[in-house]
């Protein structure tokens, strides 16, 4: 169960003090009086890419599989799951929404993080127990061999990639919170919640199979995995990316 944090004890607190429960102004005509709660959301396994443009999606596996056949994928989420929830797999658990007003009212149109829309297959990690460091590189040579390059998923994301997702999220809280879309007498504002969080996760999977700084869940390990297929596959062309 998600714990009560921060925003939602914020919420709290202006819903008693007669202030909106999204933006915290006390000077709305219509501020929302919503009770705030924890979305309880839970990390899922997901796999295979679908939805917006699905067609372009599938695209960027060989054969149009997904998940792949050609090689072990990982499914990531585009908008980081910890973007949503923040200490789910903390020890012990911690779960608790980052933006408690945005999650509520997401979860309210049946909006969930691990959605279709938000998942990415990347190749994946190498077998537990296998010693050899470049394993870890194996299935994304076989997709650069498939002509069909995706960037490595191997467990631990950058910080600078958490930060990206984490400030995609915030900002549109923040766009909608200053445009006063959260004073309207109707409940407009959820909807530009819910596209506005779509936008973001079509950016987030473009830029995350295009292989686009920041959103390269392992930079450290990126070029060494290119030159790894490489000489492996015995290539020198540069290995390009999906540009969705
Ligand atoms: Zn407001």
């Amino acid at each position: 169960m998600t714990q009560i944090g921060e925003g939602i004890a914020i919420a709290l607190i202006n819903l008693e003090k007669g202030k909106c429960v999204f933006c915290g102004k006390s000077e709305h005509e219509f501020p929302k009086k919503d009770v705030i709660k924890p979305t309880g959301w839970s990390r899922k396994k997901i796999s295979g890419v679908g939805g917006r443009f699905a067609s372009a999606k599938l695209d960027i596996y060989p054969d149009k599989k997904s998940p792949p056949t050609a090689y072990k994928s990982e499914g990531h989420h585009c908008l980081a799951f910890s973007s949503f929830i923040m200490g789910a797999q903390s020890n012990p658990p911690n779960p608790t929404d980052r933006f408690a007003a945005l999650n509520h009212y997401l979860k309210e149109k049946k909006y969930d993080p691990n959605n279709i829309n938000n998942v990415i297959d990347l190749p994946g990690r190498k077998d537990k127990g296998d010693e050899d460091p470049d394993a870890h590189y194996a299935e994304f040579a076989i997709a650069v061999d498939n002509d069909k390059p995706l960037q490595l998923h191997i467990g631990g994301h950058a910080a600078e990639f958490m930060n990206a997702s984490n400030v995609l999220l915030r900002d549109i809280v923040r766009t909608i919170q200053q445009g006063g879309f959260c004073d309207e007498p109707d409940d407009s504002f959820k909807d530009l919640l819910v596209e506005e969080v779509e936008i973001a996760e079509d950016e987030a999977f473009k830029s995350t199979a295009g292989v686009i700084t920041p959103w390269i869940c392992h930079p450290a390990h990126i070029n060494k995995a290119e030159e790894f297929a490489k000489e492996m596959l015995d290539r020198t062309d540069e290995i390009i990316y999906p540009k969705l």
